[in-house]
């Protein structure tokens, strides 16, 4: 059994007086990728964002390493390697796609790595090298997707969070990013993904687990999940 690098224990979270998260149990072990599924509105979004310490939670844990990190705000979480790429990309539109890029580096960890984490970018999305002083905003959604990721790499993050890496892109974008994904685990990193292509995501998925209505209603192999039939019925469209 593979180290656990993220673990969330009984963990409650929402909005205000909205719950959303009930109990959510998990964990994500160092060097896999640990898938998150469910239908729209389950609650991906939020866990991802209660896991990068964007939302606070209202009981729970979260440990990274074994090291609560709970009451961390996001800067102390990113500094600790937790680095979320956020769903809709968040790129900043009027800055150029290196200084997109090197935002990214800012973390006290990652400033003195920023020109090998550079190289190391544009080897993985050679498009970004070759757009590299465009504006943000002249990038097609793929090719924006693409620098949010850079820009989370840049963090020289442990444990990468992706919230819905390709909604909304081509398919042939969709793909690319889904080859990507799997290296970066062979790169060494703990990922954490969150994404509506059920197919794809437990093709490449050490671990997944099935959120319905902010609980988790089912956990396994991606395999596993892909072949249980109340997850098929329910989220694959089929038996
Ligand atoms: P999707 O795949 O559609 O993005 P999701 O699984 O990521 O869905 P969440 O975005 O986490 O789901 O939303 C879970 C629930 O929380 C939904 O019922 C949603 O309406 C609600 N919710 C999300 N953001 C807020 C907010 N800022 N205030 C109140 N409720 C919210």
């Amino acid at each position: 059994m593979t180290a656990p690098a993220l673990t969330v224990e009984s963990l409650d979270a929402g909005y205000g007086e909205v719950a959303v998260l009930r109990g959510v149990t998990l964990t994500a072990a160092a060097g896999q990728i640990t898938a998150i599924i469910g239908a729209n509105g389950a609650g991906k979004t939020t866990l991802m964002r209660a896991l990068a310490g964007l939302i606070a939670p209202t009981a729970g844990q979260i440990s990274v390493d074994g090291q609560p990190v709970t009451a961390d705000p996001p800067h102390r979480r990113v500094a600790k390697g937790v680095v979320l790429v956020p769903e809709g990309r968040l790129i900043f539109p009027d800055l150029s796609v290196r200084e997109n890029l090197m935002l990214g580096a800012i973390p006290a960890h990652a400033r003195p790595l920023r020109e090998a984490s550079l190289a190391e970018v544009c080897a993985l999305f050679p498009r970004l090298e070759e757009r590299m002083e465009q504006a943000g905003s002249t990038l097609s959604g793929g090719e924006q997707q693409m620098l949010a990721l850079g820009r989370g790499l840049m963090a020289r993050p442990r444990v990468l969070l992706l919230d819905e890496p390709t909604l909304g892109l081509a398919p042939a974008i969709a793909r690319m990013i889904f080859q990507i994904i799997p290296q970066l685990r062979d790169m060494g990193l703990t990922v954490v993904i969150a994404e509506q292509d059920l197919h794809r995501t437990l093709r490449i998925a050490d671990r997944a687990y099935v959120l319905e209505n902010g609980r988790v209603a089912a956990e396994g192999t991606g395999a596993e999940i892909a072949n249980d039939p109340a997850v098929r019925r329910a989220y694959l469209g089929h038996d």
